[in-house]
């Protein structure tokens, strides 16, 4: 049994943020990250693949190269928790104790819930933006088709990025409307949820799209199941099945906790860690914490809200190292950039309960419109600030998070 005082599952962006901010606040703190995979994805610049505008390479690095220095990193996958003998049982059958963990696995995609989806995918018109492999196959798509029917889905919530659907159409239909070729493409948005987008604020710039594009707005409609050969995809609606022909089909799959979690002593009902929405602390076990897409908060899930909760559990973790109470709280804040058309961007910026949480003065950037200067944000500066300030624990350049006292 390997023994570390910090054990964090998941070198995502939350796992490494996490880790970065306690190194910045307590050198040569002992931590290990548990982590199974060679490559570290920022999987906000997906959407700008998909789009033509990133190239799929620049989103990927290898781990080994965001590990912060002087963590040891544990090259497996977690596969079951025993909080009460803060033992973590790895995927070889070996375990880890710690003196206090930090769950941080992200969300698993379902793609499999569909039925004949994983088939066909990167095949006969039907991609997703939510795998780097697929995203480029997106933009292929959407430079190929010059007329015909292209749907966009969205499952049910929850989900990360819940603007992400409707991005990547939006980008298409951009490029289509500068090809002139939209009159000849029957856009649908079939989404599972009742909404556009769950912040209402930020709605009519939305649906401003919506008309200017043309695109026919299905709400309470939810993909089931796909036959890629036929180019068919049937939906669930309050009135039945239905089953409709396409050219190109780009689906958003349902989201789950993982497994291994949901199966675990630290699981809610839903499956995510269960922890305090604003101290990010385990309710059963003060010496666990949970953040990023694994966690039961209502946030959106964000690689911003991640940016915000690092330094929450970070501060609240080594207090509790220390034997004492949490004294940070997280706010509630995540942040979507819905890409509304090439160079334009509707900067959604919210906290718990849909208020709003914009970074900036309005007078600069008003987050419920169109603006250049947030494109210029999503393209050029985000990016560098995730893997310079975010996963460096650098706050005083990714901020310093929605610390509020408790
Ligand atoms: P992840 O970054 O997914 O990391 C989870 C890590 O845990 C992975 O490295 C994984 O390998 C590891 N792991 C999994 N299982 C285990 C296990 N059993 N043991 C150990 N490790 C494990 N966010 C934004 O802020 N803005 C955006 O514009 C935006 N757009 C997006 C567009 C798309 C297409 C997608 C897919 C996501 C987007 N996001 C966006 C969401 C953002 O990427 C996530 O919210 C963020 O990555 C969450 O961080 P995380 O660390 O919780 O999960």
């Amino acid at each position: 049994t390997a023994t570390h005082t910090i054990v964090i599952i998941g070198g995502g962006a939350a796992g490494i943020a996490t880790a970065a901010s306690m190194l910045k606040r307590r050198p040569g703190l002992d931590i290990a990250i548990v982590e199974p995979s060679d490559t570290h994805a920022y999987q906000p610049g997906w959407t700008m693949v998909g789009g033509g505008v990133f190239d799929v390479a620049t989103t990927m690095r290898p781990m080994a190269s965001v590990m912060p220095k002087g963590v040891r990193w544990v090259k497996q996958a977690a596969a079951s928790f025993q909080p009460e003998s803060n033992q973590v049982t790895l995927a070889d059958g070996s375990t880890i104790t710690y003196e206090v963990l930090i769950v941080a696995p992200g969300i698993r995609l379902a793609w499999e819930k569909i039925a004949g989806l994983e088939a066909t995918l990167g095949r006969n018109g039907v991609t997703s933006n939510y795998r780097p492999d697929l995203a480029p196959y997106t933009w292929e798509l959407v430079q190929g088709l010059k007329q015909g029917r292209a749907i966009f889905t969205q499952p049910p919530m929850p989900i990360k990025c819940a603007g992400a659907p409707q991005k990547s159409m939006y980008l298409a239909c951009d490029h289509w409307r500068r090809w002139g070729v939209l009159k000849d493409i029957a856009v649908e948005f079939r989404n599972a949820g009742g909404v556009l987008f769950g912040v209402a604020d930020y709605v009519p710039a939305l649906m401003s799209y919506v008309e200017k594009y043309g695109i026919a707005l299905e709400l309470g409609s939810n993909l089931v199941a796909v036959d890629g050969p036929a180019r068919q995809a049937t939906f669930k609606t309050a009135e039945g099945e239905e089953t409709v022909g396409f050219d190109m089909l780009h689906v958003v799959p349902p989201q789950v906790a993982p497994q291994f979690l949901a199966d675990s002593p630290l699981a809610a009902d839903t499956g995510f860690t269960d922890v305090d929405l604003h101290t990010l602390q385990h309710v059963r076990y003060p010496n666990v914490f949970g953040l990023g897409d694994a966690g039961s908060m209502p946030n959106a899930k964000t690689a911003a809200a991640a940016r915000k909760q690092a330094p929450v559990v970070a501060v609240n973790a080594l207090r509790q190292l220390d034997g004492k109470g949490p004294t940070a709280g997280y706010d509630g804040y995540g942040s979507c950039p819905l890409t509304v058309e090439r160079g334009k961007i509707v900067l959604a910026e919210f906290a718990y309960g849909g208020k709003l949480a914009p970074s900036f003065p309005t007078w600069l950037v008003d987050g419920t419109k169109p603006a250049r200067l947030s494109w210029m944000l999503k393209a050029d500066l985000l990016p560098w600030l995730y893997w310079n300030g975010m996963l460096k624990g650098r706050e005083w350049l990714a901020g310093p998070g929605g610390l509020i006292a408790q």
